[in-house]
């Protein structure tokens, strides 16, 4: 075909004086390719992005994105959840991720029905942020409800305590660690379910009336060693490392096994980097007698400092002696904090002398000292010359400690 005929062939247009000569038909045809590539590979930039930005929304609402922690769904609640397991309430997100949907999410009537509207009889606990009760849920299941005080619940610290035990403990589960079941945030009222620990807290074993002299070595041994797992999981097991910060007697409770379970995660806070150089530059928080030199110096907390608590809870356990009271020296007469009576003690050799009487020792002494000497490493001044939580747990079951 030659051209004159091609050009008869297509479509006349009114030729103006600008308008350019018409296209012979191969050119044409490679221009409208060319459009229409130029089309598809623009549009192609635009909605590739937008599909994937879909997709990434559409799997962190589904649940699909997980913050980086080994996480473990507590087991179900037995009372009848709402429609909805889990309410997403974005502004709680304490650490940049949500709370657990394995955690039930329970009404004020139904706590208030499972402790008998609150009832001063079902109080089993007192803690500053409010009082611990024991409750029966409708199909009979025995719990601990922790009721954040009004004055503090909905806002500063209480808050940060319900937001904390809900964003650490909630996501995860190790047998020496209390299990948090559920929680009802309902206007200003705060409340947290726990599994009630029957025995209550190590606190009350050592100093409670009715306890004294009921928890004998072994039963101590014990639980030093599943306070010291709990801690080694925390530290170590978890990425980033989990700061516990509160490790103190009232916050070991104990199960009808006297299997140690550490709670309350208040002040439980993730640390920037691993273990070895986990470190918070929050305000110092604690107990007194717990807290690490460090802290009371304005160094942020650490692992380390766990460690520090953990080595005086140990000296606790053995003594028998609070550690934020001070002991009477009997040859120079002058007070001295438990910690520093009981170091110098085994640093003397001397340790003999420091052990709570009501254990009645019979033929433990050798156990007992390669307790105390982990317990004096723990608690060194220099955070540096401290063993890990990984080192202690071996020390601990070592051969002399059975
Ligand atoms: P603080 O708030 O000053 O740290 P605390 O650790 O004693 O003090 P809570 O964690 O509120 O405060 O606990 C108070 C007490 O309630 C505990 O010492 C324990 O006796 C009791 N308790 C808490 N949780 C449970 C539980 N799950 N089962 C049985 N008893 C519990």
């Amino acid at each position: 075909m030659d051209d004159s005929i091609t050009s008869s062939l297509l479509p006349t247009r009114p030729r103006t004086a600008s308008s350019p000569p018409p296209l012979p038909l191969p050119v044409a045809m490679d221009r409208v390719f060319q459009a229409l590539v130029a089309t598809l590979a623009a549009s192609a930039a635009i909605l590739l992005p937008c599909l994937a930005i879909a997709y990434l929304c559409h799997r962190r609402t589904s649940g699909g994105v997980k913050p980086h922690c080994r996480c473990y769904s507590s087991s179900a609640l037995p009372v009848t959840a709402p429609s909805r397991s889990c309410e997403r309430v974005s502004s709680w997100s304490f650490y940049g991720s949500d709370v657990d949907c394995s955690l039930k999410m329970l009404s004020l009537d139904d706590l208030a029905g499972a402790t008998g509207g609150f009832s001063p009889d079902n109080i089993i606990g007192d803690g500053s942020f409010g009082f611990v009760y024991r409750a029966v849920l409708p199909d009979g299941a025995d719990v601990a409800v922790k009721r954040l005080s009004a004055d503090r619940a909905s806002g500063g610290a209480g808050n940060r305590e319900f937001q904390a035990e809900l964003e650490v403990l909630g996501r995860l589960s190790h047998p020496n660690l209390a299990r948090l079941l559920g929680y009802c945030a309902a206007g200003s009222d705060r409340l947290l379910v726990y599994e009630l620990l029957e025995l209550g807290s190590l606190d009350a074993w050592l100093y409670g009336d009715a306890a004294a002299g009921q928890l004998p070595w072994p039963a101590r041994l014990r639980i030093a060693r599943g306070v010291a797992a709990a801690l080694a999981f925390l530290h170590h097991g978890n990425d980033p490392a989990i700061l516990h910060r509160d490790i103190k007697a009232s916050n070991v409770l104990l199960d009808e096994g006297f299997e140690a379970k550490l709670a309350d995660f208040g002040l439980a806070r993730i640390a920037a980097g691993g273990p070895a150089e986990s470190h918070l530059s929050t305000q110092a928080a604690g107990t007194a007698g717990y807290m690490a030199p460090e802290l009371r110096a304005g160094v942020g907390a650490s692992a380390k400092a766990d460690v520090y608590s953990f080595g005086v809870l140990m000296m606790e356990m053995v003594t028998g002696r609070r550690p934020s009271w001070p002991v009477r020296i009997n040859m120079k007469g002058k007070e001295v904090e438990m910690l520093k009576w009981a170091r110098e003690k085994v640093e003397m050799g001397t340790a003999s002398e420091i052990v709570d009487r009501q254990m009645a020792i019979q033929g433990e002494g050798r156990e007992m000292s390669a307790f105390l000497n982990v317990a004096r490493r723990c608690t060194e001044e220099n955070p540096k010359h401290r063993p890990s939580m990984e080192e202690v747990v071996q020390m601990l079951s070592n051969s002399e400690l059975n």
